[in-house]
């Protein structure tokens, strides 16, 4: 039996759809514990290949291309049905800050007529030294 642990790994190769080296054939021609585990190696892995292909091979559902793309569609117009709700909205904020800066700017300006009122005698002052510049006559 312990030789036997030595063919263990070319049992797993040959299972695997590796080359069978003619010392192991001969082996399991005089070795039925060996023959009997290379061929539970091969069911095993006859197995593992059925499973894995049903798997690879599964048939999708003939509907699913039309039903992805109905979903595709239906978000596509949601998402532009939202950009059109929010034009309008976007439009009244920018023309309500509009109007909110020029109410602003008319409630809280300086007072100018004031300004102009205190500003008029400056404009009308000279110097007195002006009149001294003119030409005698
Ligand atoms: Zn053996």
């Amino acid at each position: 039996m312990n030789d036997c642990t030595s063919w263990r790994e070319a049992l797993d190769d040959a299972a695997l759809g590796g080359a069978l080296p003619e010392a192991v054939r001969l082996h399991l021609q005089t070795c039925g514990d060996c023959a009997a585990a290379l061929e539970q190696r091969r069911t095993i892995v006859r197995g593992l290949d059925a499973v894995v292909g049903a798997r690879a091979n599964a048939q999708l559902p003939s509907d699913l291309r039309a039903r992805v793309l109905a979903r595709v569609q239906r978000e596509s117009r949601r998402g532009s049905r939202m950009r059109v709700l929010w034009r309008p909205v976007a439009a009244a904020l920018a023309v309500g800050f509009i109007v909110l800066v020029l109410v602003a700017r008319t409630t809280f300006a300086p007072p100018r007529v004031t300004l102009q009122r205190d500003a008029a005698p400056l404009i009308s002052w000279r110097s007195p030294t002006a009149a001294l510049l003119q030409p005698v006559r």
